[in-house]
C-alpha cells in the first residue's frame, strides 16, 4: 500500500489549524475511498509563540494520521519546511501552507497526475484573492527577473504547494545548503514535473508573515543562491568604467600636452572620482553578498534543531505490526 504524507509548516496559525486539519482529513477521506492509499499529515511548529503546538497536539490526539513536529525555534519558512520533509517517510509527499490559501482539494489531482508518471507536481496560482497589488506586482517582477538570471528556471507564480515523489524527495535530502531557496532547490532536483493550475485563496486567519523586508531578502536569497549574475554583471560594469576612463585619461592628457593645462580639470576629476569609486562599492557591495553566503556555509551549523518529534499512531501501530510479523515469520517470540 502506497503512503501519502502531507507536510504543514505552521508559525503562529493556531486560529487556522483546526479549519486547515477539518479540510484535509476530509480529503485524506476522500484519497483513502479512491486509492486505498495511507494517508498521514505531518504538522511542523516553527517555534510559534501562539497556542498553535497545543492545537497540533490536540488534533493528534483524536485523529491517528497525526504527526507533529516542534522546532526549538522560530527557524523560518525554509527551515521548517525542510525538517519535515527529512521526517517525512512515504512514497508521496505534499508541501501545503497552513493557512488554507492553497486548497487541500487540489491534493486528489496531485496525486492522479503523480499516477500518470510524474515526479513533481506543482501548483500554479492563476490568482491570488486577498493580496495586495503591490505585493503581486513585486512577486511577478521577481519571478521575472529570476527567469532571466538563473541557469535554474523556477516555474512562474508557483509556491511551495507540491507534491513529491520517493526519489525527487530523497534527491533533494541531499541538497543540504544553508541558505535554502526552497523553490528553486525544488527545480533544481529536476525529473518528470508538471503544474496544475489553481486559484489562490486569500487567508483563513491571522496576517502574512512576510513583511516586505522579509520578502526582499527572499528575493536576494533566490538570486544569489542559484545565479552568479550579480557577480558577473559587476565584472562587466567594471571593465566598462575602466575602458570609457582610460579613453578620457588619453584624450586629457592629449589635450594637456598640444594646449598646455590650466587647472580646469576639477569638476571632471571629481566627477571620475565619484564614479569609479561608486562602481567600485558596488562591485565589492556584491562581493560581499556571495563572501557573506560562504561565510555562513562555512560554518557548518546543524539546518534545524527538533524539539520532538511524535509519530502518527496509525504509523506506529504498522511499525510494531511489521516487527511482530517479521519476529514470528523468523520464530522468535
Ligand atoms: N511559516 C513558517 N515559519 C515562518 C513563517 C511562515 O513556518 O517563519 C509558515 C506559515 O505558518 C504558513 C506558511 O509558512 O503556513 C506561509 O506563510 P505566510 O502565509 O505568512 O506566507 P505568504 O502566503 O504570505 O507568502
Ligand atoms: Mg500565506
Amino acid at each position: 500500500m502506497s503512503k501519502l504524507c502531507v507536510v504543514v509548516p505552521a508559525y503562529n496559525e493556531g486560529e487556522s489549524l483546526r479549519e486547515f486539519h477539518a479540510r484535509l482529513a476530509a480529503v485524506f477521506d476522500q484519497i483513502a475511498a479512491q486509492t486505498q492509499m495511507q494517508c498521514e499529515v505531518l504538522y511542523v511548529d516553527d517555534g510559534s509563540r501562539d497556542d498553535t503546538y497545543a492545537v497540533m497536539c490536540s488534533l493528534r490526539e483524536n485523529d491517528a494520521r497525526i504527526a507533529t513536529l516542534k522546532l526549538a525555534r522560530n527557524f523560518g519558512k525554509e527551515l521548517a519546511l525542510t525538517a519535515g520533509l527529512d521526517a517525512a517517510d512515504a512514497d508521496a509527499v505534499v508541501v501545503i501552507d497552513a493557512d488554507l490559501q492553497d486548497p487541500p482539494e487540489l491534493i486528489p489531482k496531485f496525486i492522479e497526475t503523480w499516477r500518470e508518471g510524474y515526479d513533481v507536481v506543482y501548483g500554479t496560482r492563476s490568482t491570488r484573492a486577498g493580496e495586495t497589488g503591490l505585493k503581486k506586482f513585486t512577486s511577478a517582477a521577481f519571478y521575472r527577473v529570476m527567469e532571466r538570471m538563473s541557469s535554474t528556471p523556477v516555474p512562474r507564480d508557483t509556491g511551495d504547494f507540491r507534491l513529491m515523489s520517493r526519489r525527487s524527495l530523497e534527491a533533494l535530502k541531499r541538497l543540504r545548503e544553508r541558505q535554502r531557496f526552497m523553490k528553486g532547490l525544488f527545480t533544481w532536483v529536476g525529473y518528470k514535473q508538471k503544474s496544475v493550475v489553481y486559484e489562490r485563496d486569500a487567508r483563513f486567519a491571522g496576517v502574512s508573515k512576510f513583511n516586505y523586508w522579509r520578502l526582499w531578502n527572499f528575493a536576494l536569497e533566490g538570486i544569489t543562491s542559484f545565479s552568479t549574475a550579480p557577480l558577473k554583471l559587476a565584472t562587466y560594469v567594471g571593465i566598462g568604467t575602466a575602458g570609457l576612463a582610460f579613453v578620457y585619461a588619453v584624450w586629457v592628457f592629449g589635450k594637456a600636452l598640444l594646449l598646455g593645462d590650466r587647472v580646469q580639470g576639477y569638476p571632471t576629476l571629481m566627477l571620475v572620482i565619484l564614479f569609479l569609486g561608486g562602481v567600485q562599492l558596488m562591485a565589492l557591495g556584491m562581493i560581499g553578498e556571495y563572501l557573506g553566503r560562504m561565510y555562513i556555509e562555512t560554518k557548518q551549523r546543524p539546518l534545524y534543531l527538533i524539539d520532538e518529534l511524535i509519530p502518527a499512531s496509525q504509523t506506529e501501530a504498522t511499525q510494531i505490526e511489521d516487527s511482530v510479523r517479521r519476529s514470528s515469520a523468523a520464530g522468535v517470540h
